[in-house]
């Protein structure tokens, strides 16, 4: 399916693909010079080929899966990869990848700026904008026109602000959490107008009554992989009531009402109004303050901390957040998964004792 619509989008529009690894970049540009980016999470499930084991064990299996992926041919139908510097282990398969092969086409980079916004920050991030700009101009043999610009900041700040819309509101959706999230992850790899369609469809399924009964959770991570997570604490009793993986909700700019007349500088004020996220190094306290309101805005009574393992810049903020909820005496669990087909055995019933523990107002795992 995935396939088809890609050769579609190269067939019918003439649109160039890039791969994107994980995880921020600016998408209006590549929107408005006509570039679908599809998204590298792994890929999930068995890896194939043993292009993966050129990494050390102990590399994230987002980064290794890639490398199998890539090395092993199947990135053929890219125009080119693009390689946001998100973390150490991202920056490190984009150096290896040349010496294992599989991939001789171009190669875009983002670096993003670490920390808070600052006067520094903002000089960086506009010529490294105007830097990525002139990346994907050489790739696309087009100049990017302000006006395709500011229309492409327009449709991506109303996607950002539906998406809102639709999270804050999922307790009225007559819907698994697994139904829902499927329709949100398509935008790794739909093109946007295609996306919004989505969630214009799904927007219209919200109710003015909640539609959930059970254990309110919130969950933080990186990618909700394998997707069975949502089944599992579905089936034991449980709904997801807040979202903070940097796949979903770290993703979405809340800047959407007064943008400003400049499309570039309207770029820049979308990238410093995310959510905070430990791979754009955010200030830890700043991060605690945020996930703390997200809980008790959205009622939460209990935490899954989601994390892939070997995920540093993730395993770093751990320890904090875990301290600051139990301060708060709310029951939190912290998970690690590798992109793997489906949850064991063993961690499904660690969830579903949480989910009872939660039930209860319990203590943290
Ligand atoms: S899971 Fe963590 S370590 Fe792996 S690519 Fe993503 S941010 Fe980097």
């Amino acid at each position: 399916m995935r396939k088809e619509y890609i050769d579609r989008q190269k067939r019918e529009f003439g649109r160039k693909v890039v791969i994107s690894l994980p995880i921020h970049y600016p998408k209006e540009i590549l929107t408005a010079l006509d570039v679908l980016c599809v998204e590298l999470w792994g890929p999930p499930g068995e890896i194939s080929g043993n292009q993966a084991g050129r990494i050390q064990t102990y590399v994230c299996p987002v980064v290794r899966k890639a490398l199998a992926f890539i090395a092993g041919g199947h990135a053929s139908e890219a125009d080119a990869l693009l390689f946001p510097h998100t973390c150490d282990s991202i920056q490190g398969l984009a150096s290896l990848l040349p010496d294992f092969g599989g991939w001789n086409g171009p190669v875009l980079r983002f670096i993003h700026p670490k920390g808070e916004r600052r006067a520094s920050s903002e000089v960086y991030l506009v010529r490294e904008i105007e830097a990525f700009i002139a990346q994907v101009e050489t790739l696309t043999g087009k100049k990017l026109e302000p006006a395709r610009l500011s229309s492409a900041v327009k449709l991506h700040a109303e996607i950002d602000a539906l998406k809102l819309r639709i999270l804050k509101l999922r307790r009225n959706i007559d819907m698994r959490d697994s139904e829902l999230y499927a329709i949100l992850r398509r935008g790794e790899w739909l093109w946007p107008e295609d996306h919004m369609a989505e969630l214009k469809e799904l927007a219209s399924k919200i109710s003015d009554k909640p539609q959930k009964k059970g254990v309110a959770l919130m969950l933080s991570g990186i990618v909700p992989e394998p997707m069975d997570i949502f089944d599992v604490l579905e089936n034991a009793g449980a709904f997801i009531v807040a979202d903070d993986y940097a796949a979903i909700g770290r993703r979405i700019s809340s800047s959407s009402a007064e943008l400003p007349d400049n499309p570039l500088q309207a770029v820049i004020e979308r990238y410093f109004a995310l959510p905070p996220c430990s791979t754009r190094s955010s200030d830890l306290a700043g991060r605690v303050e945020y996930l703390t309101g997200l809980y008790s805005q959205n009622g939460a009574a209990g935490l899954v901390l989601h994390n892939v393992k070997f995920c540093e810049p993730e395993m770093f903020d751990v320890a904090m957040i875990k301290k600051r909820f139990a301060a708060m005496n709310s029951p939190v669990l912290y998970v690690e998964t590798e992109l793997e087909k489906q949850l064991s055995g063993q961690l499904s019933t660690r969830l579903e004792a949480f989910v009872e523990m939660a039930s209860k107002g319990g203590e943290s795992e």
